[in-house]
C-alpha cells in the first residue's frame, strides 16, 4: 500500500502558491529507481511518430498536462519516519481550500528550418520539444536542449489528447525515461470541489474518468495472479451503500501492450526489474500514473505499477486473494488520493485503503462514498 508514486507525486503536485491569483500547475512526477528504467518499456509495443508536418498544427492550442519521469540512481534514500513519508504523501485536503483554475499553458509547433520543428510554449513558460523531419514524421530529437531518443508516441483514440515518451542519459542522473503529456483546450469546464473532506488526487479536485474506465492487466501472468487482479478490481465493485446504477469497470488481459505512456490502455504492470534495498523495501511498492485533461477536468490515462521486487508485494500477487497494495492503486487509478488525517488521538479520522500507516488494508465506507462523490454513483461490474 506504500506508494512511492505518491511520494514523488504529491510533492509536486501542489506546488500552487498561497496567493489567491495563482494559478495550480500541471502536475510533474519524478520516480527514482535503483535499475534501468529503460527496462520498464523493454518487450513493450511502441509506436512511432504519428506527427506530421502537414498535420502538426492541428494541436495547436493543446496545453502541457503533466510529466512523468523515471530516474536512474545508485540508491533511494530510506524515510526517517512513517511522519516523514505521510507529511511528503500529504494531499493537504482542507475544508476551506479555495478553488483556483489550472494553469493551462499553450503550446504550438513551429517550422525552424526545412527539417527541424519545435513544439514549445506559445505562452507562458514551458519546454522545448525539437524535432527533425524523418520520412514524413516529426520524430524526437531534444528536449529542453538535451539529445533524446523517442521511444514511442501515443495519440488517444479521440484525438484530444497525445503523449511523447523518451530516454536520455546524463552522467549526473543516469539513465532516464521521461513521458509528457499534452491535451485539448477548447473545453474548460470549472474546477468541482468534493461535497466533504475527499482526498482526491489533486487535493479536493474531482478529476473523475468520463470515459468509460477499462483496467487491463498488461503482460502475461498465473492464473493466481490473475485472480488476486480480479478481486482486487472486485474489491471497489461491493459499495456498502450502492446507488440504484453503477459506473461499470471493464477489465481485460493484454498479452501485448504499449508503454506506460500510451494513452489508449490503462495497465496494471507489475514490474520486477528494479532492485529496492532491503532496508527499506516497505517503501516502494506500487505506482499509479494518473493523466489529466486540466481544462475539461477528467482523467484521462492511468497506469499502475507494482513492484515486485519488494517481497511483500510478490506475496501479495501470488496469493490468489485481494492484494492490500493493487487495491490502494487501484483507488489511485479511479481517482482517489492519500487519506491522512488523523483525530487528536492519531487515529485515522477516515479509516480508509487509501491511508498508510493508520490506514486500512480493506476499501471503507469512506472510501465507497468518494467514490460516489467523485462519479456520482457507485463502481459495478461491466455487463458482460
Ligand atoms: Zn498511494
Amino acid at each position: 500500500m506504500i506508494s512511492r508514486a505518491a511520494i514523488l507525486a504529491l510533492g509536486s503536485l501542489f506546488l500552487f502558491s498561497a496567493c489567491g491569483k495563482s494559478k495550480r500547475k500541471a502536475p510533474e512526477v519524478q520516480y527514482f529507481v535503483h535499475g534501468n528504467p529503460l527496462s520498464l518499456v523493454s518487450g513493450t509495443q511502441k509506436s512511432p511518430s504519428f506527427l506530421t508536418p502537414e498535420t502538426a498544427q492541428t494541436f495547436n492550442g493543446f496545453h502541457y498536462s503533466g510529466g512523468s519521469s523515471f530516474v536512474e540512481r545508485d540508491k533511494l534514500q530510506p524515510p526517517s519516519s512513517w511522519t516523514q513519508v505521510e507529511a511528503d504523501n500529504s494531499t493537504e485536503a482542507s475544508d476551506t481550500e479555495i478553488a483556483s483554475e489550472f494553469d493551462l499553458v499553450p503550446y504550438a509547433f513551429r517550422q525552424e528550418s526545412a527539417t527541424r520543428w519545435v513544439w514549445g510554449p506559445s505562452a507562458g513558460k514551458g519546454y522545448q520539444f525539437g524535432f527533425s523531419v524523418v520520412d514524413g514524421k516529426l520524430n524526437l530529437t531534444d528536449f529542453a536542449g538535451f539529445p533524446v531518443i523517442g521511444e514511442h508516441y501515443s495519440l488517444k483514440d479521440d484525438g484530444r489528447a497525445f503523449s511523447l515518451l523518451f530516454s536520455t542519459a546524463d552522467n549526473a542522473s543516469g539513465r532516464i525515461l521521461a513521458a509528457f503529456y499534452f491535451a485539448a483546450s477548447d473545453t474548460v469546464n470549472p474546477i468541482r470541489n468534493a461535497s466533504k473532506d475527499f482526498a482526491f488526487l489533486i487535493d479536493t479536485v474531482k478529476l473523475p474518468w468520463t470515459s468509460n474506465i477499462a483496467v487491463d492487466t498488461c503482460g502475461t501472468y498465473s492464473a493466481t495472479v490473475e485472480s488476486t487482479i480480479q478481486k482486487s478490481i472486485d474489491a471497489w465493485m461491493v459499495d456498502d451503500a450502492p446507488t440504484a446504477t453503477r459506473r461499470p469497470v471493464s477489465h481485460t488481459t493484454r498479452i501485448a501492450y504499449p508503454p506506460f505512456s500510451d494513452l489508449n490502455i490503462h495497465c496494471i504492470l507489475p514490474v520486477s526489474n528494479f532492485k529496492l534495498e532491503s532496508s527499506y523495501d516497505f517503501y516502494v511498492a506500487g505506482v499509479t500514473i494518473p493523466v489529466y485533461n486540466l481544462a475539461s477536468k477528467e482523467m484521462i490515462d492511468s497506469d499502475i505499477m507494482l513492484f515486485t521486487d519488494q517481497r511483500a508485494v510478490a506475496a501479495q500477487l501470488l496469493s490468489g486473494e485481494k492484494s492490500s497494495t493493487l487495491t490502494h492503486e487501484l483507488g489511485h487509478f479511479f481517482g482517489l488520493g492519500h487519506e491522512f488525517k488523523r483525530d487528536e488521538a492519531g487515529a485515522a479520522l477516515h479509516p480508509s485503503i487509501m491511508g498508510y500507516s493508520q490506514g486500512a488494508s480493506i476499501v471503507t465506507s469512506w472510501d465507497f462514498e468518494a467514490i460516489r462523490d467523485l462519479y456520482g454513483e457507485s463502481f459495478g461490474p461491466a455487463a458482460p
